[in-house]
């Protein structure tokens, strides 16, 4: 029985449960269509420099007929190596126009992993910052690499930064001496220059073309890339529209703080945005600060984030001190939303900040609290549009009733294609076009979806199932904690024990023992973590999702070790 035609599907608000019609067209149709009816709205503001949605189309025009003269074929995998910014907006859907498939790769990645992601994906070209520029050269020789072109922050920055831009990276070391002109290494401003901005007929003949190579799963193991279409990701992005339902195109604008390289920034915020005709309001980088001045000067209206940006925004002593009543709908992703961070958040805003889920494999999303309409506090909410999903038995893998517990699998358009040369891998997850999330989780007898945690980070602790983040929850509430992770650790008693990473707010000083009371009054005897660490920070992925992998290595390697 598909989602549809549950019982509790007459609950689902209009815009959830329409059947939705999707464009047949590729990506860069959308970026064309929003430069032919807003030509002059403003389709990016970076650090100071404003690009209009004509600009930036007669940009991607230019860097495609670069692409081109150097020989970049349809269906080549090109590498986006860069921060948020134009380039990577214009490099993007360059490659797209053009017929290639885009492998985002994010700019952290030290040599292993990057090793691995261009080697595997068969990248021909990468577009990378020049302060990457370095590392990228050293794997070269053993990828199938034939052009790298390298940009600078400061190709899209408006007189004086520009200027002063050099001397800054010579003062923090960081200068890079890229050898222009040999090597079939080329600066992305130089071919820019040269090429016209004439118009490049896109060369996608369907929707069920590979539009990208989005890795993931790599926090162990090797990453592999999640193949997703033109089709999965427009899907996507129109699905995103009708959850908003309420914004209207050429009139928003989208706070651009997660990265593009991850499929959630991509998305939800620079597809989208190009979809609304909306202006992207860019930063490369998350910083509290910067943040804030930039919602008080630009007045974004959207603001999708990580549940670690909201709560170290909410956490700034000067909060008060700016305007944020410009932010309308904030969509939380990626890791679960503490409640007391979204009631501050709105109180603050006054605009609506509600959870949403997905994963790469689904282009991103799958389920979202409805925004205006009845949503839950601490679900993730209903499938969207065209979405079915229900909960299976851990080990027998039968559909469960409202109320069980178990995995939660995903059917719908934005279900990723496969993984790139995995087919193996590809049976483990997909089933009958089931996608299997690897999340545990239930439903409730209206439909709303709720997530305990990622299978593989179960805690089993004397026999006793334990979720690491409903224990999370719990120390989220506490007055003094600013961030909380916990994990299962080796233990010879009862196999595994919980242990909790705890970073104290500014000022404030927390013992064990506090601790170790204000849980036991709190959670059942057998989930009170019997370990705690106090830290400064947690290791975090770029959209800020605390790595329970990471601290998960660490211990490893001090058992190891002892
Ligand atoms: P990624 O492929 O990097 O987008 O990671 C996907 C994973 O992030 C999911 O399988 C979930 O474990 C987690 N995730 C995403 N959104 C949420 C959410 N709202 N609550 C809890 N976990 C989430």
């Amino acid at each position: 029985m598909s989602t549809q035609e549950k019982p509790w599907f007459k609950n689902y608000p209009e815009p959830t449960a329409r059947q939705l019609n999707y464009p047949d067209h590729s990506l860069p149709f959308f970026l064309e269509q929003a430069a032919r009816e807003f030509p002059n709205r403003e389709a990016i503001h970076f650090m100071g420099k404003r690009l209009s949605y004509r600009e930036l189309l007669h940009d991607v025009y230019r860097m495609a007929n670069a692409l081109d003269t150097l020989g970049v074929q349809k269906g080549e995998r090109v590498a986006i190596m860069l921060a948020n910014s134009p380039q990577a907006v214009i490099a993007y859907y360059a490659v797209l126009i053009l017929g290639g498939v885009v492998v985002q790769t994010n700019p952290m990645y030290k040599e292993r992993e990057l090793e691995h992601q261009l080697s595997d994906s068969e990248a021909e070209t990468i577009i990378c910052l020049d302060l990457v520029y370095n590392q990228v050269a050293k794997v070269r020789p053993r990828t199938s690499l034939k052009r790298i072109i390298v940009t600078s922050i400061k190709d899209y920055l408006p007189f004086p930064k520009n200027w002063l831009y050099p001397l800054k990276l010579k003062k923090d070391g960081l200068q890079v001496n890229v050898p222009y002109g040999s090597d079939d290494v080329y600066a992305f401003s130089g071919l820019m220059k040269k090429a016209l901005p004439t118009p490049v007929e896109c060369r996608v003949e369907s929707m069920e073309e590979i539009a990208l190579l989005q890795y993931t799963g790599g926090t162990t193991g090797l990453a592999k890339g999640a193949m997703l279409t033109h089709r999965n990701t427009i899907v996507n992005v129109v699905q995103c529209g009708a959850w908003m339902h309420k914004g209207e195109r050429g009139k928003e604008k989208v706070l651009g703080i997660v990265p593009f390289f991850h499929v959630y920034g991509m998305t939800v915020v620079m597809n989208y945005a190009v979809y609304m005709a909306a202006t992207m309001v860019l930063l490369p980088r998350f910083n509290v600060d910067d943040t804030l001045k930039t919602i008080q000067s630009e007045r974004p209206t959207l603001f999708p984030g990580a549940p670690t940006m909201y709560i170290a925004l909410i956490n700034h002593p000067d909060i008060r001190k700016y305007d944020l009543s410009s932010i309308e709908a904030c969509m939380s992703g990626s890791a679960p939303l503490p409640l007391v961070v979204q009631e501050k958040f709105e109180k603050l805003t006054g605009g609506r900040l509600v959870e949403g889920y997905g994963l790469t494999e689904t282009s991103p999303v799958t389920h979202g609290n409805p925004i205006w309409e009845k949503r839950k506090h601490g679900s993730i909410g209903l499938p969207w549009p065209d979405t079915d999903a229900r909960v299976v038995d851990l080990e027998t893998g039968e559909e469960l009733e409202p109320g069980g517990v178990g995995v939660i699998e995903v059917k719908g358009p934005q279900v990723m294609k496969g993984y790139w040369k995995r087919e193996e891998e590809t049976a483990k997850v997909i089933r009958d076009g089931w996608f299997n999330t690897g999340d545990i989780g239930t439903m409730d007898d209206e439909g709303y979806f709720y997530i305990m945690d990622r299978q593989k980070d179960l805690i089993i602790a004397g026999g006793f199932n334990i979720y690491p983040r409903e224990v999370e929850e719990v120390l989220y509430d506490h007055p003094a904690i600013q961030e909380a992770a916990v994990i299962g650790v080796p233990d010879p008693y009862r196999g595994e024990t919980v242990k909790a990473f705890i970073v104290p707010k500014k000022g404030q000083e927390l013992t064990e023992e506090e601790l170790n009371a204000y849980c036991r009054d709190k959670l059942a005897n057998y989930k009170v973590p019997r370990l705690y660490e106090f830290r400064e920070e947690l290791p975090k992925t770029t959209v800020g999702k605390v790595l329970r992998r990471a601290l998960l290595e660490e211990e490893k390697k001090k058992l190891d070790a002892s």
